[in-house]
């Protein structure tokens, strides 16, 4: 291998992320409710994405469940989620006895299309999570035009797109809420962690409660206002994800420009085509790099065959996410005391999320983070692969 090729890791961390460990150590105060590391990173994040309101939590998957909660959405209610997303967008509805209605995807965006969220629409419909896929910000004109024409509340699920943009305007303050996480794969991240933004002081008010088990702020008298959970997010995480968020618009910008590059390089190889962005994106995260691969334009080799040859040729790559509604449990209705059954008969026909399952292959973000060598070594595997199975072929 070239030695100016530099295979980059993650997470990443440096003198910040210890100075700020540390001193969280040392105070001894580890607490959120009696540290300043929680408050300070909400803060700051809030500010980041020009939202007035931000909670850390403990995990994106509960970020999207109190969000729900707290919006008072549960029994009988629907909730209209994209088929292709990670699973907690679909499960946090089931946790709040709400059903998740999963609709098709754009083929080229990949996001939720608006015309099927309108589609998809009942009396019993009260919200819409659009998910911005690896990055990419859905058509967040279009989605609010049908949230206000049909009095829909709308959670963005932005676990994939800190400090993206649509229109020259930052993700998150879109709806009522919008959900982050921190993850250890995702663009910033403690490991395991969350958060919420919103603009209404009182939802905040209220999903604070919640959070932290009905308890108003600084109680110490078992006071408990709300029925709630425990979702706080200790001092520690709070610490690193300081140190991330310092790190993240020029992890952005870098992702952006080396996506392109890579897009280029790309662009000859016939049977992939990546994930394109629509030209009202400003800022695209590119929490993953994906694209669609055709088997018939490699041999036949087939997608998880391609996927092992990536990474026994060391580029790290994976399958898309299934469909929600195609995993065992949600197929075989195991849905617990939460609901009796899903209905997934009566679920839309999903073409282009069925063509997504089975054609996609992702790289993570942090292949972007690489040098230029790096993204032309990712290229140049994918035309060895290729050649070589062709080759094969004769
Ligand atoms: C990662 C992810 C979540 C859940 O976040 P966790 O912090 O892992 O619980 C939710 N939605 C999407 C789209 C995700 O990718």
């Amino acid at each position: 291998m070239d030695s100016s090729i530099e295979m980059p890791v993650w997470p990443q961390y440096d003198h910040r992320e210890k100075e700020l460990l540390l001193d969280v150590l040392e105070s001894r105060k580890w607490w959120r409710m009696n540290g300043n590391k929680v408050d300070t990173f909400e803060k700051k994040f809030a500010e980041f994405c020009n939202a007035e309101y931000c909670i850390a939590l403990t995990n994106g998957t509960h970020a999207l469940e109190l969000s729900l909660a707290t919006l008072g959405i549960g029994k009988g209610d629907e909730v209209i989620v994209p088929a292709i997303t990670f699973i907690s967008t679909a499960t946090a509805p089931i946790y709040n006895c709400a059903t998740p209605v999963p609709v098709d995807c754009d083929p080229k965006t990949f996001c939720i299309i608006p015309e099927a969220i309108e589609k998809a629409i009942t009396p019993k419909t009260k919200a819409i999570i659009p998910v911005h896929m690896a990055g990419q910000p859905c058509d967040m004109d279009r989605i609010c035009e049908i949230a206000k024409k049909y009095n829909l509340r709308i959670i963005e699920d932005a676990a994939h797109a800190h400090g993206a943009e649509w229109k020259n305007k930052k993700i998150g303050t879109f709806g009522e809420f919008a959900i982050f996480s921190f993850q250890n794969g995702k663009i910033m991240t403690c490991g395991e962690g969350g958060a919420i933004l919103t603009n209404s002081k009182e939802l905040y008010d209220k999903a604070f409660l919640i959070h932290s088990v009905g308890r108003p702020k600084f109680d110490k008298v078992y006071k408990h206002l709300e029925l709630g959970s425990n979702y706080r997010m200790s001092e520690f995480p709070a610490a690193i994800l300081l140190a991330q968020l310092e790190r993240l618009p020029e992890q952005n910008k870098l992702r952006e420009k080396n996506a392109k590059i890579l897009d280029n390089l790309l662009k000859p190889v016939e049977g992939i085509t990546p994930q394109s962005t629509d030209e009202r994106v400003t800022i695209n995260t590119h929490y993953m790099y994906m694209f669609y691969y055709d088997e018939l334009m490699f041999n036949g080799i087939t997608r998880e065959e391609f996927v092992q040859l990536l990474n026994d040729n060391g580029i790290p790559s994976y399958i898309c996410f299934p469909i929600v509604s195609n995993t065992d449990f949600f197929k075989e209705g195991k849905f617990r005391s939460y609901l009796s059954k899903i209905d997934i008969t009566n679920i839309q026909a999903l073409p282009n999320a069925e063509r997504m399952a089975k054609e996609v292959i992702w790289l993570p973000h942090y292949l972007l983070l690489g040098n230029e060598a790096f993204i032309k070594h990712i290229a140049s595997v994918i035309l060895k692969i290729k050649e070589k199975v062709l080759v094969s072929m004769l």
